[in-house]
Protein backbone atom coordinates (compact mmCIF):
# COMPACT_ATOMS: atom_id res chain seq x y z
CA UNK A 1 0.00 0.00 0.00
CA UNK A 2 2.52 2.63 0.90
CA UNK A 3 4.38 3.16 -2.41
CA UNK A 4 1.88 6.33 -3.12
CA UNK A 5 3.17 7.89 0.16
CA UNK A 6 7.02 7.93 -1.34
CA UNK A 7 5.95 9.30 -4.64
CA UNK A 8 8.49 12.26 -4.73
CA UNK A 9 12.04 13.80 -6.21
CA UNK A 10 13.32 10.29 -7.13
CA UNK A 11 10.35 9.63 -9.16
CA UNK A 12 10.23 12.88 -10.63
CA UNK A 13 13.77 12.49 -11.90
CA UNK A 14 13.30 9.65 -13.49
CA UNK A 15 10.32 10.83 -15.54
CA UNK A 16 12.87 14.04 -16.53
CA UNK A 17 15.62 11.68 -17.76
CA UNK A 18 12.92 10.33 -20.46
CA UNK A 19 13.35 14.24 -21.79
CA UNK A 20 16.74 15.00 -21.34
CA UNK A 21 18.60 11.34 -22.06
CA UNK A 22 16.12 10.45 -24.99
CA UNK A 23 14.03 12.88 -26.29
CA UNK A 24 10.72 12.21 -24.93
CA UNK A 25 10.06 9.12 -26.31
CA UNK A 26 6.96 7.72 -24.06
CA UNK A 27 6.68 4.67 -26.16
CA UNK A 28 7.89 1.31 -25.18
CA UNK A 29 8.53 0.09 -28.94
CA UNK A 30 10.69 1.43 -31.85
CA UNK A 31 11.92 4.80 -32.42
CA UNK A 32 15.22 3.09 -31.51
CA UNK A 33 17.35 6.60 -33.27
CA UNK A 34 15.28 9.50 -31.83
CA UNK A 35 15.31 7.46 -28.13
CA UNK A 36 18.88 7.17 -28.41
CA UNK A 37 18.24 3.38 -27.52
CA UNK A 38 16.99 3.88 -24.00
CA UNK A 39 14.05 1.67 -23.58
CA UNK A 40 12.55 2.28 -19.97
CA UNK A 41 10.56 -0.45 -20.06
CA UNK A 42 12.57 -3.36 -20.77
CA UNK A 43 15.01 -1.60 -18.09
CA UNK A 44 12.24 -1.79 -15.30
CA UNK A 45 11.79 -5.10 -16.40
CA UNK A 46 14.82 -6.47 -15.90
CA UNK A 47 15.00 -5.06 -13.05
CA UNK A 48 12.13 -6.82 -11.77
CA UNK A 49 13.41 -10.37 -12.94
CA UNK A 50 16.86 -9.52 -11.07
CA UNK A 51 15.12 -8.42 -7.68
CA UNK A 52 12.26 -10.91 -7.94
CA UNK A 53 14.80 -14.13 -9.12
CA UNK A 54 12.52 -14.81 -11.86
CA UNK A 55 13.53 -15.39 -15.68
CA UNK A 56 10.99 -13.30 -17.39
CA UNK A 57 8.89 -10.46 -16.72
CA UNK A 58 6.51 -8.68 -19.10
CA UNK A 59 4.92 -5.45 -18.17
CA UNK A 60 1.71 -4.41 -18.75
CA UNK A 61 -0.83 -1.61 -18.59
CA UNK A 62 -2.56 -3.34 -15.31
CA UNK A 63 -2.76 -6.22 -12.89
CA UNK A 64 -6.02 -6.53 -14.09
CA UNK A 65 -4.56 -7.12 -17.78
CA UNK A 66 -1.74 -8.87 -16.52
CA UNK A 67 -4.51 -11.71 -15.40
CA UNK A 68 -6.57 -11.83 -18.26
CA UNK A 69 -2.97 -12.21 -20.75
CA UNK A 70 -2.14 -15.31 -18.01
CA UNK A 71 -5.30 -17.16 -18.88
CA UNK A 72 -5.62 -16.31 -22.64
CA UNK A 73 -1.95 -17.75 -22.52
CA UNK A 74 -3.66 -20.75 -21.18
CA UNK A 75 -5.80 -21.20 -23.60
CA UNK A 76 -8.77 -20.30 -21.43
CA UNK A 77 -12.45 -19.43 -23.58
CA UNK A 78 -15.95 -20.50 -23.45
CA UNK A 79 -17.38 -23.14 -21.24
CA UNK A 80 -14.22 -23.74 -19.42
CA UNK A 81 -13.91 -23.13 -15.59
CA UNK A 82 -11.00 -20.67 -13.47
CA UNK A 83 -11.41 -21.25 -9.75
CA UNK A 84 -10.74 -18.58 -7.42
CA UNK A 85 -11.48 -17.58 -3.95
CA UNK A 86 -14.49 -15.58 -2.58
CA UNK A 87 -12.30 -13.05 -0.67
CA UNK A 88 -10.67 -11.27 -4.05
CA UNK A 89 -10.70 -8.61 -5.69
CA UNK A 90 -12.77 -8.00 -8.22
CA UNK A 91 -9.98 -8.07 -11.14
CA UNK A 92 -10.20 -11.78 -11.02
CA UNK A 93 -13.04 -12.57 -11.82
CA UNK A 94 -13.62 -9.77 -14.69
CA UNK A 95 -10.37 -11.46 -16.26
CA UNK A 96 -11.96 -14.82 -16.30
CA UNK A 97 -15.58 -13.66 -17.63
CA UNK A 98 -13.88 -11.58 -20.28
CA UNK A 99 -12.07 -14.59 -21.58
CA UNK A 100 -15.78 -16.36 -21.76
CA UNK A 101 -15.51 -18.76 -19.17
CA UNK A 102 -17.20 -19.32 -16.29
CA UNK A 103 -15.64 -17.65 -12.66
CA UNK A 104 -16.05 -21.11 -9.96
CA UNK A 105 -15.75 -19.33 -6.24
CA UNK A 106 -14.28 -21.23 -3.36
CA UNK A 107 -14.12 -20.72 0.69
CA UNK A 108 -11.87 -19.31 2.84
CA UNK A 109 -10.02 -20.37 5.76
CA UNK A 110 -10.53 -19.01 9.29
CA UNK A 111 -6.89 -17.14 8.28
CA UNK A 112 -9.17 -15.25 5.04
CA UNK A 113 -7.30 -17.18 2.61
CA UNK A 114 -8.20 -20.14 -0.40
CA UNK A 115 -9.56 -23.06 1.71
CA UNK A 116 -7.95 -25.78 0.10
CA UNK A 117 -10.47 -28.44 0.79
CA UNK A 118 -13.76 -26.16 -1.17
CA UNK A 119 -11.04 -26.28 -3.92
CA UNK A 120 -10.74 -29.92 -3.80
CA UNK A 121 -14.36 -30.02 -4.25
CA UNK A 122 -14.83 -27.94 -6.92
CA UNK A 123 -12.01 -29.16 -9.52
CA UNK A 124 -13.93 -30.56 -12.71
CA UNK A 125 -12.45 -31.37 -16.21
CA UNK A 126 -13.82 -28.22 -17.06
CA UNK A 127 -11.13 -26.59 -14.72
CA UNK A 128 -8.55 -24.73 -16.91
CA UNK A 129 -6.80 -22.74 -14.21
CA UNK A 130 -6.34 -21.63 -10.69
CA UNK A 131 -5.95 -17.97 -9.60
CA UNK A 132 -4.36 -17.79 -5.75
CA UNK A 133 -4.39 -14.68 -4.70
CA UNK A 134 -2.33 -13.66 -1.37
CA UNK A 135 -4.60 -10.88 0.11
CA UNK A 136 -3.34 -8.00 2.24
CA UNK A 137 0.42 -9.08 1.93
CA UNK A 138 -0.28 -12.32 3.44
CA UNK A 139 0.60 -15.76 1.40
CA UNK A 140 -2.20 -18.24 0.82
CA UNK A 141 -1.19 -22.44 1.26
CA UNK A 142 1.07 -21.93 -1.95
CA UNK A 143 2.76 -25.15 -1.16
CA UNK A 144 -0.14 -26.98 -0.73
CA UNK A 145 -2.26 -25.46 -3.29
CA UNK A 146 0.91 -26.25 -5.66
CA UNK A 147 1.29 -29.94 -5.04
CA UNK A 148 -2.49 -30.52 -5.87
CA UNK A 149 -2.53 -28.31 -8.84
CA UNK A 150 0.60 -30.34 -10.31
CA UNK A 151 -1.12 -33.97 -9.60
CA UNK A 152 -4.37 -33.10 -11.18
CA UNK A 153 -1.89 -30.87 -14.35
CA UNK A 154 -3.89 -27.57 -13.94
CA UNK A 155 -2.24 -24.48 -14.01
CA UNK A 156 -1.59 -22.33 -11.25
CA UNK A 157 -1.38 -18.44 -11.29
CA UNK A 158 -0.66 -16.66 -8.18
CA UNK A 159 -2.27 -13.08 -8.12
CA UNK A 160 0.05 -11.38 -5.86
CA UNK A 161 -1.01 -8.05 -6.33
CA UNK A 162 -1.56 -7.33 -3.12
CA UNK A 163 1.53 -8.74 -1.71
CA UNK A 164 4.43 -7.23 -3.60
CA UNK A 165 8.04 -8.16 -1.33
CA UNK A 166 6.23 -10.68 0.54
CA UNK A 167 8.05 -14.20 0.80
CA UNK A 168 7.37 -18.21 1.01
CA UNK A 169 10.28 -19.97 2.61
CA UNK A 170 12.99 -17.31 1.02
CA UNK A 171 11.24 -17.16 -2.40
CA UNK A 172 9.04 -13.80 -3.49
CA UNK A 173 5.58 -14.65 -3.97
CA UNK A 174 4.44 -14.65 -7.24
CA UNK A 175 7.45 -16.69 -8.49
CA UNK A 176 6.38 -19.98 -7.03
CA UNK A 177 3.49 -20.83 -9.48
CA UNK A 178 3.18 -21.10 -13.24
CA UNK A 179 2.81 -17.63 -13.92
CA UNK A 180 2.59 -14.65 -10.84
CA UNK A 181 1.06 -11.58 -11.39
CA UNK A 182 2.13 -8.05 -10.00
CA UNK A 183 -0.23 -4.74 -9.95
CA UNK A 184 1.63 -1.15 -9.17
CA UNK A 185 -1.73 0.90 -9.21
CA UNK A 186 -1.81 3.58 -6.99
CA UNK A 187 -3.23 1.41 -3.95
CA UNK A 188 -0.17 -1.35 -3.76
CA UNK A 189 3.37 -1.80 -2.18
CA UNK A 190 4.98 -0.34 -4.99
CA UNK A 191 3.22 2.02 -7.80
CA UNK A 192 3.49 3.33 -11.30
CA UNK A 193 -0.08 4.86 -10.98
CA UNK A 194 -1.53 1.91 -13.46
CA UNK A 195 0.82 -0.81 -14.47
CA UNK A 196 1.75 -4.52 -13.57
CA UNK A 197 3.23 -7.09 -15.22
CA UNK A 198 3.84 -10.86 -15.45
CA UNK A 199 6.16 -13.30 -14.31
CA UNK A 200 6.92 -15.91 -15.20
CA UNK A 201 10.45 -19.19 -15.67
CA UNK A 202 8.63 -20.82 -18.54
CA UNK A 203 10.03 -19.18 -22.08
CA UNK A 204 7.04 -20.12 -23.94
CA UNK A 205 4.55 -19.00 -21.99
CA UNK A 206 6.55 -15.15 -21.72
CA UNK A 207 6.69 -14.76 -25.73
CA UNK A 208 2.71 -15.57 -25.30
CA UNK A 209 2.80 -12.57 -23.01
CA UNK A 210 4.61 -10.28 -25.48
CA UNK A 211 3.37 -10.75 -28.37
CA UNK A 212 -0.64 -11.17 -26.77
CA UNK A 213 0.19 -7.59 -25.03
CA UNK A 214 1.08 -5.93 -28.07
CA UNK A 215 -1.54 -6.74 -30.61
CA UNK A 216 0.26 -10.05 -31.70
CA UNK A 217 4.24 -8.30 -32.26
CA UNK A 218 6.69 -10.77 -33.04
CA UNK A 219 9.25 -8.00 -32.67
CA UNK A 220 11.62 -9.56 -34.97
CA UNK A 221 14.99 -7.94 -34.99
CA UNK A 222 15.52 -7.58 -38.79
CA UNK A 223 12.51 -6.25 -39.75
CA UNK A 224 11.41 -2.28 -38.62
CA UNK A 225 7.82 -2.23 -36.33
CA UNK A 226 5.98 -1.34 -39.48
CA UNK A 227 6.62 -4.65 -41.55
CA UNK A 228 6.81 -6.60 -38.06
CA UNK A 229 5.35 -10.10 -38.05
CA UNK A 230 2.20 -11.41 -36.05
CA UNK A 231 2.33 -14.85 -34.70
CA UNK A 232 -1.57 -13.69 -33.36
CA UNK A 233 -4.19 -11.59 -32.82
CA UNK A 234 -3.68 -9.87 -29.56
CA UNK A 235 -4.51 -6.57 -28.05
CA UNK A 236 -3.15 -3.50 -26.85
CA UNK A 237 -2.04 -3.46 -22.77
CA UNK A 238 1.60 -2.13 -23.14
CA UNK A 239 2.40 -0.14 -20.14
CA UNK A 240 4.46 3.05 -21.12
CA UNK A 241 7.97 4.40 -20.56
CA UNK A 242 6.33 7.44 -18.14
CA UNK A 243 5.20 4.52 -16.07
CA UNK A 244 8.70 2.52 -16.20
CA UNK A 245 10.37 5.68 -14.55
CA UNK A 246 7.99 5.91 -11.83
CA UNK A 247 8.86 2.22 -11.26
CA UNK A 248 12.09 1.93 -11.58
CA UNK A 249 12.45 4.90 -8.36
CA UNK A 250 9.36 3.00 -6.96
CA UNK A 251 11.47 -0.58 -7.03
CA UNK A 252 14.29 1.05 -5.29
CA UNK A 253 12.37 2.11 -2.30
CA UNK A 254 10.32 -1.46 -1.67
CA UNK A 255 12.81 -2.70 0.84
CA UNK A 256 12.50 0.35 3.02
CA UNK A 257 9.10 0.21 2.40
CA UNK A 258 9.04 -3.72 3.96
CA UNK A 259 11.07 -2.62 6.55
CA UNK A 260 8.89 0.64 7.58
CA UNK A 261 5.64 -1.53 7.16
CA UNK A 262 7.27 -4.13 9.96
CA UNK A 263 8.00 -1.81 12.76
CA UNK A 264 4.01 -0.27 12.73
CA UNK A 265 3.00 -4.11 12.18
CA UNK A 266 5.00 -5.06 15.24
CA UNK A 267 3.39 -2.37 17.53
CA UNK A 268 -0.07 -3.68 16.92
CA UNK A 269 0.83 -7.09 17.16
CA UNK A 270 2.45 -6.79 20.11
CA UNK A 271 -0.52 -4.84 21.98
CA UNK A 272 -3.12 -7.19 20.86
CA UNK A 273 -2.21 -10.51 20.15
CA UNK A 274 -2.73 -11.67 23.80
CA UNK A 275 -6.35 -9.47 23.72
CA UNK A 276 -7.73 -11.10 20.56
CA UNK A 277 -7.22 -13.04 17.32
CA UNK A 278 -5.08 -11.85 14.77
CA UNK A 279 -4.61 -13.36 11.55
CA UNK A 280 -1.87 -15.99 11.32
CA UNK A 281 0.99 -15.97 9.38
CA UNK A 282 1.40 -18.80 6.76
CA UNK A 283 4.09 -20.96 8.62
CA UNK A 284 7.66 -20.64 6.90
CA UNK A 285 6.04 -17.22 5.18
CA UNK A 286 6.71 -13.41 5.43
CA UNK A 287 4.07 -11.10 4.88
CA UNK A 288 4.61 -7.49 3.09
CA UNK A 289 3.13 -6.37 6.21
CA UNK A 290 0.92 -3.46 4.91
CA UNK A 291 -2.21 -4.46 6.37
CA UNK A 292 -2.67 -5.65 9.89
CA UNK A 293 -5.81 -7.81 10.47
CA UNK A 294 -7.78 -8.93 13.92
CA UNK A 295 -10.75 -10.04 14.59
CA UNK A 296 -13.70 -8.10 16.95
CA UNK A 297 -16.74 -9.30 18.88
CA UNK A 298 -19.68 -8.13 17.42
CA UNK A 299 -20.23 -5.05 19.60
CA UNK A 300 -17.34 -3.78 19.85
CA UNK A 301 -16.77 -3.36 15.77
CA UNK A 302 -18.49 -0.21 14.98
CA UNK A 303 -16.83 1.75 18.12
CA UNK A 304 -13.13 0.26 16.66
CA UNK A 305 -14.16 1.13 13.64
CA UNK A 306 -15.21 4.35 14.34
CA UNK A 307 -12.40 5.25 16.43
CA UNK A 308 -10.16 4.26 13.67
CA UNK A 309 -11.82 6.21 11.66
CA UNK A 310 -11.30 9.37 14.20
CA UNK A 311 -7.90 9.05 14.64
CA UNK A 312 -7.17 9.20 10.57
CA UNK A 313 -5.99 6.23 9.74
CA UNK A 314 -9.13 3.81 8.85
CA UNK A 315 -9.95 0.56 7.81
CA UNK A 316 -8.77 -1.16 4.71
CA UNK A 317 -11.18 -3.44 2.59
CA UNK A 318 -12.51 -5.05 6.21
CA UNK A 319 -14.84 -3.39 6.60
CA UNK A 320 -15.04 -0.67 4.10
CA UNK A 321 -14.37 -1.22 0.31
CA UNK A 322 -15.87 -4.76 1.13
CA UNK A 323 -18.52 -4.84 -1.62
CA UNK A 324 -15.01 -4.64 -3.56
CA UNK A 325 -13.04 -7.25 -2.59
CA UNK A 326 -15.75 -9.82 -1.50
CA UNK A 327 -17.74 -12.21 -4.04
CA UNK A 328 -20.81 -12.21 -1.80
CA UNK A 329 -21.57 -8.88 -3.11
CA UNK A 330 -21.16 -9.73 -7.29
CA UNK A 331 -24.07 -11.22 -8.60
CA UNK A 332 -23.44 -8.76 -11.62
CA UNK A 333 -20.20 -11.54 -12.74
CA UNK A 334 -21.17 -14.55 -10.74
CA UNK A 335 -24.02 -17.53 -11.20
CA UNK A 336 -26.32 -17.69 -8.48
CA UNK A 337 -25.13 -21.11 -7.17
CA UNK A 338 -21.12 -19.79 -7.25
CA UNK A 339 -22.71 -16.57 -4.59
CA UNK A 340 -24.14 -19.55 -2.22
CA UNK A 341 -20.22 -20.40 -1.92
CA UNK A 342 -19.26 -17.38 -0.14
CA UNK A 343 -22.21 -17.70 2.21
CA UNK A 344 -20.01 -19.34 5.20
CA UNK A 345 -16.61 -16.75 4.40
CA UNK A 346 -19.16 -13.91 4.89
CA UNK A 347 -19.34 -14.92 8.53
CA UNK A 348 -15.38 -15.03 8.88
CA UNK A 349 -15.22 -11.94 7.06
CA UNK A 350 -17.48 -9.83 9.38
CA UNK A 351 -15.03 -10.99 11.98
CA UNK A 352 -12.32 -9.29 10.93
CA UNK A 353 -11.01 -5.38 10.95
CA UNK A 354 -8.31 -4.40 8.57
CA UNK A 355 -6.07 -1.70 9.47
CA UNK A 356 -3.75 -0.12 6.44
CA UNK A 357 -0.21 0.15 7.64
CA UNK A 358 0.92 3.74 6.47
CA UNK A 359 4.75 5.09 7.02
CA UNK A 360 4.33 8.40 6.40
CA UNK A 361 2.58 8.54 10.23
CA UNK A 362 4.86 8.16 12.63
CA UNK A 363 5.57 4.17 14.14
CA UNK A 364 4.42 5.12 18.00
CA UNK A 365 0.92 6.64 16.38
CA UNK A 366 0.66 2.48 15.63
CA UNK A 367 1.95 1.66 19.16
CA UNK A 368 -0.78 4.33 20.20
CA UNK A 369 -3.49 2.93 18.18
CA UNK A 370 -2.51 -0.61 19.46
CA UNK A 371 -2.73 0.34 23.11
CA UNK A 372 -6.18 2.15 22.55
CA UNK A 373 -7.46 -0.73 20.81
CA UNK A 374 -6.17 -3.41 23.64
CA UNK A 375 -8.68 -1.45 25.86
CA UNK A 376 -11.60 -0.96 23.87
CA UNK A 377 -11.80 -4.56 22.51
C1 LIG B 1 -5.27 -4.47 -7.39
C2 LIG B 1 -5.59 -5.86 -7.64
C3 LIG B 1 -5.71 -6.38 -8.94
C4 LIG B 1 -5.76 -5.53 -10.18
O1 LIG B 1 -4.79 -4.62 -10.37
P1 LIG B 1 -4.99 -3.30 -11.25
O2 LIG B 1 -3.58 -2.96 -11.55
O3 LIG B 1 -5.68 -2.29 -10.39
O4 LIG B 1 -5.76 -3.66 -12.46
C5 LIG B 1 -5.92 -7.74 -9.09
N1 LIG B 1 -6.02 -8.55 -8.05
C6 LIG B 1 -5.93 -8.09 -6.78
C7 LIG B 1 -6.03 -9.06 -5.66
C8 LIG B 1 -5.73 -6.73 -6.53
O5 LIG B 1 -5.70 -6.29 -5.28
Amino acid sequence: MPGFELIGKSELNEVKKIFKESNGVLFAHGFDKLRKNIFRVRKFEKQISNFFKIKYVQCVSSGTAAIKIALKSAGVKQNDEVITQGFNFIATIEAIVDCGAKPVITGIDNDLNLDLNHLKKLVTKKTKAIILVHMLGYSGEIDKIKSFCKKRKILLIEDNCEAVGAKYKKKYLGTLADIGIFSFDFGKNITTGEGGCILTNDKKKYLFFKQYHDHGHMLLKHLPRGNDKAAMAGFNYRMTELQAAVGIAQLKKLKFILRENKKRFNHLEKALKNKTYVRKIYPGSIPSYDTFLFKVKKNKKKIIVKYLNKIGVGTKNLPDAIKWHFAFYWKHAVNQKQLRNTVSSKKILDEYIAIPILINKNENLYNKIGVDISKLI
